[in-house]
């Protein structure tokens, strides 16, 4: 059976490169009818921190990927690193190292000035010196002095490096704490990993693991590692481009099935489709469409997935989220229309939830202010009096509905001998506050009669003092 893992570093948020390698790994899972695995590698304790484990846990659970097993902690397992530890001593495939700090750095400017890439030198490998009980040191790992160590990378083709390159690294260090590298390989063969996916950052970590599953007697996973992913600029995606962490997307009004849809196609094709539901995503996903080169960042294609899935999604979806933008707005919605009726009205008219709240407030809280530019345009002289008309044929309509209130308007219009915009402007600027807004009666229907009344009276008042 496939199992994969995501294994990040507490260090930071979820972030977009982060999240497609949870995705990616995920959607391998899935489709093998496999297992996933969510791993917490918190040994750095120096850096992990409980919100950024929270965060990432936060953004997992927003994408909806869901682990089988986990989240396993590196800081919970220590006892099991010293026990392989030990056993490598005995065993043979790992060394206690006394070198001193000065000896090392000593030797590091030796093979610096000689242009020598830096590397342990094997001093203590073996050697048969006594060492006192308190005496420090380090463990090491023996790896092969000779050969090549090679792996089929399901992206990068065969990738292969010379044992002489890699040193014998350390895999405990002077304070008894396990290494990155170390804890990784126990990890992921303690948990059955056939299938490491992560980003090309660890290629070079790889021969070295690789070397370490061997002298467990473990069997070697596939690994893939994903090209990077670049800003919208073509550079190496950071801070700098606006928005990495996803949670910073949801806060900016995102779906997280337009991200999720979007983070597919970060280095994944299936022909040149572009829409793809979760269900044709697992169904499609493979290693081998998997692409070799960097993927860049395009923010107008993620707005155009998102404008696609609020148009889209069922409802009761985008509401949720819509909701939470107006959390953020500080906005009260239990007073006013369904966010249903606001996500219908405006799916069509917006990019982001977060340009749907700020758009639709004005259903929810009184209007504080009139825009200047839209005033400036539409309240001209006799706006005043066709406000006072169609507030006699909104107050006169039998039924207050779209087709009722539309008709009203026009025949309103015509009477007056002007053009429909003569009417529907100054009515949205009274009853939204601005000049722009869905159709007339579909407005008024969402602001609701009673207060469509109201604010037409309040606006005659205000601009007739004008
Ligand atoms: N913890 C590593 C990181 O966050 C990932 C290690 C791995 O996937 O093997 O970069």
């Amino acid at each position: 059976m496939v199992k994969t893992r995501f294994a990040p570093s507490p260090t930071g948020f979820l972030h977009v490169g982060g999240a497609r390698t949870a995705l990616f790994s995920w959607l391998y899972a899935k489709h093998t009818g496999g297992e996933f695995v969510l791993r917490i590698e918190d040994t750095d304790r120096e850096r992990s921190t409980q919100e950024a484990i929270d965060a990432i846990i936060e953004g997992m659970n927003w994408l909806d990927l869901s682990w089988d097993e986990g989240p396993y902690y590196q800081t919970k397992r220590f006892d099991r690193y010293k026990e392989v530890i030990d056993q490598m001593l005995k065993s043979g495939h790992a060394y206690k190292c006394y070198c001193s700090k000065e000896r090392l750095e000593k030797m590091r400017e030796e093979q610096m000035e000689k242009g020598e890439k830096p590397r342990y030198d094997g001093c203590c490998r073996d050697s048969h010196e006594e060492h006192g009980a308190d005496e420090p040191y380090v463990v090491r790992f023996k790896n092969p002095k000779t050969g090549t160590v090679a792996f089929d990378d399901m992206v990068k083709g065969h990738v292969e490096f010379q044992n002489e390159e890699l040193d014998d690294f350390i895999i405990q260090r002077s304070d008894g704490t396990p290494t990155y590298n170390f804890c990784v390989v126990v990890d992921d063969y303690d948990m059955g990993i056939t299938h490491v996916i992560r980003g090309d950052d660890h290629v070079n970590n790889t021969p070295r693991q690789i070397n370490l599953y061997k002298a467990l007697g473990a069997e070697v996973p596939v690994f893939c590692h994903l090209a990077m992913i670049l800003g919208d600029d073509g550079k190496k995606l950071s801070k700098r481009h606006g928005a990495v962490s996803v949670m910073q997307y949801r806060e900016e009004g995102y779906l997280p099935e337009a991200l999720i849809n979007y983070l597919v196609r970060l280095g994944w094709s299936h022909g040149d489709q572009e829409v793809f539901s979760r269900d044709e995503m697992i169904d499609l996903f493979t290693l081998d469409a998997i692409t070799k080169s960097a993927s860049g960042f395009n923010t107008k294609k993620l707005n155009w997935l998102n404008a696609h899935y609020m148009k889209t999604l069922p409802k009761e979806k985008v509401v949720g989220e819509l909701k939470y933008q107006f959390d953020l707005l500080g906005v009260d919605v239990s007073n006013g229309p369904s966010l249903a009726d606001i996500v219908s009205n405006y799916a069509e008219r917006t990019q982001t939830l977060k340009e749907m709240a700020q758009k639709s407030v004005c259903y929810f809280k009184d209007i504080e202010a009139y825009d200047e530019a839209g005033a400036k345009k539409w309240m001209k002289e006799g706006s005043v009096e066709v406000l006072q008309k169609s507030l006699n044929v909104i107050e006169n309509l039998e039924s207050f509905d779209v087709k009722s209130i539309d008709e009203a308007l026009e025949n309103l219009a015509k009477e007056l001998e002007i053009g429909m915009g003569k009417v529907g402007q100054p009515l949205r600027m009274a009853i939204t506050g601005g000049p722009t807004s869905p159709g007339i009666g579909d407005t008024m229907l969402l602001v609701g009669r009673e207060r469509t009344i109201e604010r037409i009276k309040k606006a005659i008042e205000h601009f007739s003092k004008k």
